[in-house]
């Protein structure tokens, strides 16, 4: 479900043109729908209470950690899952309080751990027993017990891109789960922590809840364990990884309604509090990212369409094989044959290349094109490669539209750049 639809032939985000957006940003840019981000927020959040959980729902910043898209989450009670510093200033910059901030995350650093503290945040769910006596040594130098989560890795195959699974035993995630005991034992001496619950985050874009129920079943194993050797479980934080539909003609993910069931029935009766960490849920359908087509090229078996966005603005195809719904702006008359083409960018590399073989309709040099479900994982892993400036973001609310991300100029680019001395 979204809001980009065609009015009057041509594509719209809610009520404002995209085509209107380009002429004023120019290419290429990503557009957010402020609506279709609510609207996702209000489905999740309502199948968990539906189901009969007590949930705080923290939006994984790292989908799309634009201030006002975190902002637009923050306002209607979302917290934040973060996995840096930078992330976790971006989450209180837009407004989420600490007390809905949980900190996940393999590799945080001493001054990461200092921070968070200092700041007074939910939690920290802690991946290793290094960070473990590193957070507490920390936090008991400033006179308070850190409450924590161990992440512990289920050993489940989330059945995903090998790229975006994070709960089995060869990935480099979580603890553990036949030592986690052990590791909790431990904890449990240690003055600067406080141990409040269990967390695991099993990976991303799962189309299929059977792996959710077999990671969340060894959860309640371990928290009967834990509960029976005196500990105060009282949270659970199931991490995110629910799919979102991209159009490719495979079956749709399941419902938020579905997985809140799953966990309902799973962890349901242990009276924790239920913290839940969807990243690409909540913005993946809420934003496209819209180019230009700068020319059409018949190669000797195929025509390339070679648009203005590069991998360097949206990766996922080349790092993934992620798959784009891609929509001309300007609504195809429903009578023209669509022929096979290929999307590329202008990048000297092959895995610049965004769609192969994908039937279009005709198109011309200049038409916009939109594609679609960028809005998680698109902005946030974009770069300057090739000296491309960064892309801009936009974001829609009814008939406004506001620039959220500049494109930054060549000589802001260079900014940080200098000539050693002997230059
Ligand atoms: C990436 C990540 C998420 C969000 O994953 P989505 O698939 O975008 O929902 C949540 N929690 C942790 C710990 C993560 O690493």
């Amino acid at each position: 479900m979204n809001h980009f639809d065609y009015r009057d032939g041509t594509l719209h985000a809610e009520a404002v043109p995209l085509a209107e957006i380009a002429a004023r940003v120019g290419t290429p840019f990503y557009c957010y729908s402020t609506a279709t981000l609510e609207h996702h927020f209000r489905v999740f959040a309502a199948a968990l209470a539906t189901a009969g959980l007590d949930a705080t729902v923290c939006f994984a910043l790292k989908a799309n950690p634009n201030i006002a898209v975190v902002r637009t989450l923050a306002a209607l009670g979302a917290g934040a899952d973060v996995v840096s510093e930078g992330e976790l200033r971006q989450a209180l910059a837009a407004g989420v309080p600490p007390a809905r901030i949980v900190f996940s995350g393999v590799g945080k650093t001493r001054h990461e751990l200092e921070f968070a503290v200092a700041k007074g945040i939910l939690q920290i769910n802690v991946e290793s027993e290094p960070e473990l006596l590193a957070l507490s040594e920390i936090a008991a130098a400033r006179g308070v017990r850190m409450p924590i989560a161990l992440r512990v890795n289920p050993d489940v195959d989330a059945g995903t891109h090998a790229k975006i699974t994070t709960g089995t035993k060869e990935n480099k995630f979580g603890i553990e789960w036949t030592r986690a005991h052990e590791v909790y034992r431990r904890a449990r001496d240690l003055p600067g922590v406080e141990v409040v619950g269990v967390a695991c985050h099993i990976g991303s874009q799962l189309t299929d809840l059977e792996p959710f129920r077999a990671a969340f079943l060894r959860v309640r194993d371990l928290v009967a364990i834990l509960k029976a050797d005196g500990f105060a479980i009282r949270r659970l934080d199931l991490g995110g990884g629910l799919g979102v539909p991209y159009d490719d003609g495979t079956e749709p993910p399941p419902h938020p309604d579905d997985y809140a069931r799953v966990i309902a029935t799973t962890l349901g009766d242990l009276g924790c509090r239920i913290v839940v960490e969807p990243g690409r849920l909540l913005v993946g359908n809420a934003g496209v990212l819209v180019s230009r087509v700068v020319y059409l090229k018949e190669g000797a078996t195929r025509t390339f369409v070679i648009i203005d966005a590069a991998m360097n603005d949206l990766v996922r195809p080349a790092m993934y094989e992620a798959y784009h719904h891609i929509l001309p702006v300007r609504e195809a008359d429903p009578q023209a044959p669509c022929a096979l083409k290929d999307v590329v960018g202008p990048v000297c590399e092959t895995g610049d290349t965004f769609a192969r073989q994908r039937p279009l309709p005709p198109l011309a040099s200049g038409d916009l094109l939109a594609m679609c479900t960028a809005g998680a994982y698109g902005a946030a892993m974009s770069s300057s490669y090739n000296s491309r400036p960064l892309v801009p973001e936009v974001l829609v609310k009814g008939d406004r539209f506001a620039i959220v991300r500049a494109r930054p100029t060549y000589e802001e680019m260079r900014a940080f750049e200098s000539l050693p001395d002997w230059l």
